[in-house]
């Protein structure tokens, strides 16, 4: 045996080896150890292998499932063997013959099926990438994305730049590509960097051609055509995916559909650092509550929730196409009635594209046709609804008409064959309704009647022996068996109870006896079980057939219904929280009215506070003028320009993505690419940036941001000491206002930048209001013209509890610097502030203050408009000297 564990390990090196040995998943060497690390289930030995022990760790057939789950998070990837014949075969061969095993599927990241290993609202890439070097030495990058799960596959072609921000956007579970690019030390740190587990693939057999041979044949088409113009990159991509796809499945065939083109092309960039800074699908620390798509999502439906983070990940830049979205949030807004009987029926739709999946692959039960049936039911009924209306937006009238496709006929007989409760496994049976097949009924019959014989028998064994407590049970192993206590089981053994009972078993306080009557009894109840069962995988067969042989028209439906929910979740939200339209064209506007941040306001509307709505505007100024305008927002910590700036950059993806938005008007030119970076020190709590980050990422945005883009620099150039931080923001806010020309936002604690306001045309200075109310700050959250009168940052340092005697302290150094700061910079200021020596509460004189004083006081003595020349020469002559 272990010869043949050896063997096929060999033919799967990279995968860890479920080995199956009766009830029992077994795991050897090293994968043992991998393993039982994982998962946390106990290392044992067993034999020797070249005079070392062999360490084993096994987990239970019933439950791999869950262990899979937790291997396959950890990045794992299985090959699960199982026995492919019947160990009487196996006997037959010798006496010491082990059972043929074989590796039947690869469960890996990016290529399972299992309810219970997805995430139901996360769609499950796959992403295979391939190489087309170009003459200048750049090259372009084909990629495909499979999800076997629901039967989306898409290809797109994009330059090496933009590579990272496609794998932001799709989120692959899983990365294939061929060894020559995964190898390549170019991209190392790229694949570091992306953070999903890769797996190289030889390149044999990866080239356009045979790529184009597989996909033809997977098809079942003589040209590619068909399906689209693709580029030679592409359909390498997209060959290499099914390759692998058909590596792992094992000749099962997943409903994949023809390749399309990927949105990807017309869809905002935005990069990973801006998602994760905006916190788009999962907020800084990986959750999904308390994200963006958490706070907006409405989705009643699996699908609808796929759909919906889909769209978030990619706003589109096309504005016709956002115009039609557009169009069907509002027809459900304005009909509320209508929404709501939407929502009430997709409430009951199950996860049709997932569970189409799973029939496809031959891994489906019972409840995956249920859910079919249920899918489809509620499918014509929403058609139904859909059809009462008069005209509807073109979005809508498109998937009204895909709903409408599919087969009345199915959902009905889907519903009329299967039982109300239904198992997960088909070979569980029990899942056909009664009445639905007479011989079945009569079968089921002979299994109940039979139990009833049991009793009988049970009864009068009782009643022969005297003994009361006998019990007629039965296990697996042994079939139905007679239980007596020890000392009745005693008497069995003798005369004249020997002819009728065999011993079977004995237990510490019982013994178990067969007896002939009782097996052949068990020989009928089993055998009428047995073709029960058969019966009813007939018809398992039967209705998987009728649903697969309408799988094009039920995954459009699945498409469909997706759709719809995320257009009715998005109407809910738009209607329930107040959002209005907004108005989407090609020019660079960028006005916003009332605008909020979605999840800011959602939390503290749970604290029962209001949100304070603010407008924005960062429209060129003047018809004439080239280029965006930038807003520079000052004001304290906590007064909410973080807050401020975020809600710019959500309401712009919300509008592109199709939403109405979180405002009481916007008016947004596209945006074609999105960018927002936090300074340094807000990242410290995530322990990874540094000021080197910081300026890298900034570097990106100067160097790639275009007239189009949006950019949003929160606190940048702070991670570093003050005049270097201050100079850098400087030069970065010169940059974007001459070179990239785009709209901004600006926050910074640098007040000196303010002054920029009035150099550069299209510079404007906003702040934060606060007020102050006996010594405490109080922050009003109102973003206002102008710039920001004091930092507020002994007052805010209060709040957060610092030590009241370090806040006085705090505050008699601040009124010395103020005193001084226009004579002397800070820094020399600091040198004569002995600031950790000094004990607290007495405050140390400093050396220039006198000086100060006396010349700020010889100073305001001057009556300027009464004095000649001559005497204004003179007081400059005795101001110096008093310097
Ligand atoms: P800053 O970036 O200026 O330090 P934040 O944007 O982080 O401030 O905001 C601090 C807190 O103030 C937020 O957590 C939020 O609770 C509150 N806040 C921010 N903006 C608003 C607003 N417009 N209305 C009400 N509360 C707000």
């Amino acid at each position: 045996m272990m010869a043949q564990y050896v063997e096929i390990k060999a033919a799967n090196p990279d995968c860890l080896l479920f080995y199956r040995m009766g009830d029992f998943y077994e795991l050897f060497f090293s994968d043992a150890e991998i393993a039982s690390r994982t998962l946390g289930i106990v290392l044992t030995k067993r034999g020797k292998h070249q005079g070392h022990d062999i360490a084993m760790c096994g987990v239970p057939v019933e439950r791999a499932d869950d262990y899979l789950q937790r291997l396959i998070a950890a990045g794992h990837r299985v090959a699960v063997c199982e026995q492919v014949e019947d160990p009487a075969e196996a006997k037959k061969r010798g006496p010491k013959s082990v059972v043929r095993r074989d590796v039947v599927r690869l469960v890996t990241p990016g290529t399972i099926t299992e309810e219970r290993l997805l995430e139901p609202g996360r769609a499950s890439l796959l992403v295979a990438v391939a190489r087309r070097k170009l003459s200048d030495d750049g090259a372009l990058y084909g990629l495909a994305a499979i999800d076997i799960s629901t039967g989306r596959f898409s290809v797109m072609e994009t330059p090496q730049e933009r590579l990272a921000i496609e794998f932001a956007r799709l989120e692959p579970r899983e990365i294939v590509c061929p060894d020559a690019i995964y190898d390549d030390p170019a991209m190392k740190a790229f694949w570091h960097e992306v953070n999903v587990p890769v797996t190289p693939l030889a390149r044999e057999g990866l080239d356009a051609a045979s790529a184009e041979r597989r996909l033809k044949e997977f098809f079942g088409v003589a040209t590619l055509d068909a399906f689209g113009a693709f580029t030679r990159a592409e359909i390498a991509a997209a060959g290499a995916a099914l390759a692998y796809v058909e590596r792992t499945q094992f000749g099962a065939r997943p409903p994949l559909s023809p390749p399309v083109r990927d949105a990807g092309a017309g869809t905002m960039l935005i990069d990973a650092a801006t998602r994760t800074n905006l916190e788009l699908t999962r907020t800084l620390s990986g959750e999904r509550t308390g994200s963006l798509l958490a706070t907006i999502d409405r989705t009643a439906t699996p699908g609808g929730a796929r759909l919906l983070a889909e769209r978030l990940a990619g706003p589109l830049t096309d504005t016709a196409a956002i115009a039609n979205r557009h169009d069907a949030i509002a027809a459900l807004v304005a009909d509320s009635a209508l929404r709501e009987d939407l929502q009430r029926a997709l409430a009951r739709v199950p996860d049709v594209a997932r569970a189409l999946a799973r029939l496809s692959l031959d891994r489906g039960g019972p409840r995956d046709l249920a859910a079919l049936g249920a899918g489809l039911t509620a499918a014509r009924e929403i058609a139904a609804l859909l059809a009462r209306q008069g005209t509807l937006p073109q979005d809508l009238a498109s998937a009204a008409s895909a709903l409408g496709a599919t087969d009345p006929a199915l959902p009905t007989r889907l519903t009329d064959t299967l039982a109300e409760d239904l198992p997960l496994n088909r070979r569980d049976g029990r899942f056909v309704r009664e009445g639905f097949d007479a011989a079945l009924d009569e079968l089921r019959l002979l299994q109940v009647d039979s139990r009833k014989v049991i009793a009988q028998l049970q009864a009068r064994y009782s009643a022969e022996t005297g003994c009361r407590t006998l019990r007629i049970k039965h296990n697996s192993m042994l079939g139905y068996f007679v239980e007596v206590p020890q000392a009745v089981g005693e008497d069995f053994l003798k005369e004249p109870w020997r002819a009728t009972f065999v011993h079977r078993q004995t237990m510490s306080d019982a013994m178990r006896f067969s007896s002939i009557e009782l097996g052949e009894l068990e020989a009928k109840i089993a055998s009428a079980a047995d073709r029960a069962l058969k019966l009813e995988l007939g018809v398992f067969a039967a209705l998987c057939e009728a649903v697969l042989a309408q799988a094009e028209p039920i995954k459009a439906a699945a498409a469909a219904l997706a759709e719809i929910d995320v257009f009715a979740g998005l109407a809910e939200l738009a209607s329930r929280e107040g959002w209005s339209r907004p108005v989407i064209d090609d020019s660079a506007a960028f006005i916003i009215t009332g605008g909020r941040h979605p999840v800011v306001e959602a939390a503290l509307k749970r604290d029962g506070k209001p949100f304070v709505a603010n407008d924005s505007e960062l429209s060129p100024p003047g018809e004439s003028s080239n280029g965006g305008r930038i807003c520079l927002i000052t004001g304290p910590n906590m007064a909410g320009k973080s807050t401020f700036l975020r809600q710019n950059a959500l309401i712009a993806v919300l509008a592109q993505m199709g939403s109405f938005v979180p405002a009481a008007s916007a008016h947004l030119g596209i945006v074609d690419r999105l960018f927002s970076r936090v300074g340094a020190a807000d990242d410290l709590a995530r322990g990874r940036s540094t000021f080197m980050v910081e300026m890298v990422e900034t570097a990106a945005i100067l160097n790639q941001a275009g007239p189009r883009a949006l950019v949003i620099l929160d606190e940048i150039g702070r991670g570093t000491a003050t005049f270097d931080g201050l100079s850098i923001a400087w030069a970065a806010i010169e940059h974007l206002h001459e070179v990239n020309r785009c709209r901004s936002l600006f926050a910074t604690h640098y007040h000196e930048l303010t002054a920029l306001g009035d150099r550069l045309e299209r510079v404007s200075n906003a702040t934060v209001r606060v007020t102050e109310w006996n010594g405490e700050v109080i922050f009003l959250h109102e973003v206002v013209a102008g710039a920001a009168d004091r930092s507020y940052g002994i007052q805010v340092a209060k709040l957060a509890g610092l030590p009241l005697a370090v806040v006085e302290r705090a505050r008699a150094i601040l009124s010395e610097l103020e005193k001084t700061e226009r004579e002397k910079p800070v820094a020399s200021l600091v040198d004569d502030l002995p600031l950790f020596a000094a004990p607290v509460r007495r405050a140390a004189p400093v050396a220039a203050i006198a000086a100060v004083d006396a010349l700020r006081e010889a100073l305001n003595e001057l009556d300027l408009d009464e004095m000649t020349p001559r005497a204004a020469l003179e007081a400059l002559y005795r101001l110096k000297g008093l310097g």
